[in-house]
């Protein structure tokens, strides 16, 4: 007969052979929180990430990394960081010695999501990168290295992933309730006013642009409603407002997937568009919106609802993500899957720069 110890040992050996979180009356119940400092402190990290972290259950906010002094005493009184969890850029890399500090979680302009990955793995922490990984291949390659080197774990924050009602579309790809997969359309994307113009979303250096900040969206959708990778893709960036915007606004982008299917694909600045379908042989289903921070939520062909799932995704991303420390198994989302994402970025500025070539993958 199985006892409780085997069973225990047996659970854990299936934990770490697959990326299903142990359930919770298997984690001892002595383990410390998986502690994280947030390196970035601006929109996402305050207003979503932060008070996200007040609600997790497996990790918690203990540190900070900014450039902007100002917000030190706001944060330490918000949140009650000691001094000795509160770094700057160029101090970040003794965080090493910190041992309350298990993850650092890069919240910083698209572009340097590399140089403080890597800063973060060498200083023996696991990191959590917000998405697109990267603006370049080559840099999530780098990335990928230095954590494998470290011996650190790497996940890309794409809360989606781990959003109930997206896992279902996600399992639909496998259990194919409508038969097999014909056709799909991604669009995301929102009206940007584009401020005094100033903001790095504007800028390439620093990884603007509809496609980086919005365009991931449709792009990992495609890949997940799938299950599949595309083979070619094509595409073209239409540009209304290029006095203020240095970088693509709108971008269209047709992905070829395997046995002939063909994913639409759009992203903007400039309008407001928020919509994945999947078209079957024989039905369809979509989520309408399919990336809110307040829920997706969608319907099929045979008159099913998807009702939104209504918790905080960011403190179940967090949570997922730190129970994998705690278990050490395989992260949900690891940097493979925001390099597959880069590859086809570039594939897809390539093909737009090339009057809408296709492009093999
Ligand atoms: P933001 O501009 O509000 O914050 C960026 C922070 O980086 C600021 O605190 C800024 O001071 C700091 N910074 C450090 N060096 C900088 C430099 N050289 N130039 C400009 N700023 C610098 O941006 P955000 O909206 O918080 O986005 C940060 C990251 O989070 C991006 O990668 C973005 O794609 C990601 N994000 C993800 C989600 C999601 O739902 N997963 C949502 C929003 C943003």
């Amino acid at each position: 007969m199985t006892n409780r110890r085997s069973f225990i040992k047996k659970s854990g050996m299936l934990a770490a052979a697959s990326a299903i979180p142990m359930p919770n009356f298997l984690i001892p119940k002595t383990k410390r929180k998986i502690g994280v400092a947030l390196v970035g402190l601006g929109y996402y990290s305050r207003d979503l990430l932060a008070p996200a972290l007040q609600l997790t259950e497996h990790c918690e906010l203990r540190g900070i990394v900014t450039g902007s002094p100002d917000k030190i005493p706001v944060w330490q009184s918000k949140y009650g960081i000691p001094d000795k969890n509160v770094y700057n850029y160029e101090s970040m890399h003794q965080i090493s010695s910190n041992d309350d500090i298990d993850v650092v979680y890069i919240v910083l302009p698209n572009s340097l999501h590399k140089k403080y990955t890597i800063i973060g793995a060498e200083a023996g922490k696991h990191v959590w990168c917000e998405k697109p990984m990267a603006t370049t291949a080559k840099d999530c390659e780098e990335m990928i290295t230095a954590c494998k080197k470290n011996k650190v774990q790497l996940t890309i924050g794409y809360r989606m992933q781990h959003e109930p009602v997206t896992r279902k579309i996600i399992s639909m790809a496998k259990s194919m309730p409508f038969g097999s997969l014909e056709k799909l359309k991604a669009e995301a994307g929102f009206r940007h006013g584009g401020g005094d113009g100033t903001h790095w979303k504007l800028h390439p250096e620093l990884g603007g642009g509809a496609m980086f900040d919005m365009g991931v969206y449709p792009l990992n959708a495609a890949r997940y409603a799938t299950q599949m990778e595309p083979i070619s893709v094509s595409a073209r960036i239409e540009n209304s407002r290029p006095d203020l915007f240095k970088v693509d606004e709108t971008t269209y982008f047709d992905l070829e997937f395997p046995k002939g299917i063909i994913a639409t694909c759009k992203t903007s600045f400039a309008e407001n568009i928020n919509h994945l379908r999947v078209d079957c042989q024989s039905g369809w289903y979509e989520l309408k919106p399919m990336q809110s921070y307040r829920g997706v939520g969608g319907k099929s062909s045979d008159g099913q609802i998807f009702e939104p799932f209504l918790g905080n995704q960011q403190a179940r991303q967090m949570d997922e993500d730190a129970l994998a420390i705690i278990q050490k198994t395989q992260v949900l989302v690891p940097g493979d899957e925001g390099l597959k994402d880069i590859r086809i970025v570039e594939a897809i500025f390539r093909s737009s720069a090339n009057g809408g070539k296709q492009i093999s993958l």
